[in-house]
């Protein structure tokens, strides 16, 4: 370091937060100017930035996070892919990492941001679900559990299993599973992830009484094809069917 041609690097940490955590706690050993890694403690662990520890501003009376180059958009980048770009695993716990391995993983950092690792390469854990047929009868029906993506066109994706980590009775359940195109499958599997309920819902209008993103759609069930999660039936006349309940104040529109 002595080098005057050898430029200062700031030391680069690690800091973890868990998800519903709104930041991270900030040690005070940390100086300003120095680089931290933000990990999240998601079920694969992501990355949610790079920071610089940068001086209070007015009001602020402790030094803040910035968000620095490489930028990371709120998909979030995975940590075993960056994991395996470095051939080295990231702790998961706050840490300094010494200069090459800093220097290595944000440029792993930097690649998944350009080119994210296909979601499937480190991540198993839909690997062993084939869609069960009550699933694949409900696709047939009602298309994507997430989106809707309807079956019945010349060129329809093949359908595939999510599990939601949802059970409606935790002492007899499996985690359900549900049909989704493939491409509400890559969303339900990015890094910093929506849960199966917030994509699905967030696709739908909100509640115009409450707000709420709880759009379940109403339909009439004429057939004996089991309904996916997120649809109710209704036994009223067909034209007097509305479109959507409220599942969380019951409105009807
Ligand atoms: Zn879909
Ligand atoms: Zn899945
Ligand atoms: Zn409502």
């Amino acid at each position: 370091m002595d080098d005057p041609g050898d430029p200062w690097v700031p030391p680069t940490h690690i800091l973890v937060r868990e998800p519903t955590d709104a930041s991270y706690v900030i040690p005070s050993w940390i100086e300003v100017g120095n680089r931290v890694i933000g990990v999240v403690a998601t079920h694969l662990w992501a990355i949610d930035g790079v920071y610089e520890l940068v001086s209070p501003e007015l009001r602020r009376t402790t030094p803040t996070l910035q968000a620095i180059e490489p930028f990371v958009d709120h998909c979030g980048v995975s940590v075993p892919a960056v994991e395996a770009r470095v051939r080295r695993a990231l702790p998961r716990f706050t840490a300094t990492l010494e200069v090459g391995w800093a220097d290595l993983t944000i440029a792993a950092v930097r690649a998944e941001t350009v080119s994210p690792t296909p979601w499937h390469r480190v991540d198993q854990s839909c690997a062993a679900d084939s869609l069960t047929d009550y699933d694949a009868a409900i696709a047939r029906t009602w298309g994507c559990n997430m989106c809707g993506r309807d079956p019945r066109t010349e060129f329809t994706p093949r359908f595939e299993a999510h599990r939601t980590g949802m059970r409606i009775d935790a002492r007899i359940d499996l985690d359900i599973t549900v049909a989704v195109c493939p491409s509400c499958h890559e969303i339900l599997h990015q890094p910093l992830a929506p849960t199966a309920s917030e994509l699905m819902y967030g696709l739908r209008p909100p509640c115009p009484s409450c707000a709420a993103r709880h759009a379940d759609v109403v339909a009439v069930n004429h057939s004996d094809a089991p309904l996916p999660i997120g649809v109710t039936a209704s036994s009223a006349p067909p034209d007097e069917v509305p479109d959507f309940h409220c599942g969380n104040c019951g409105h009807e529109w």
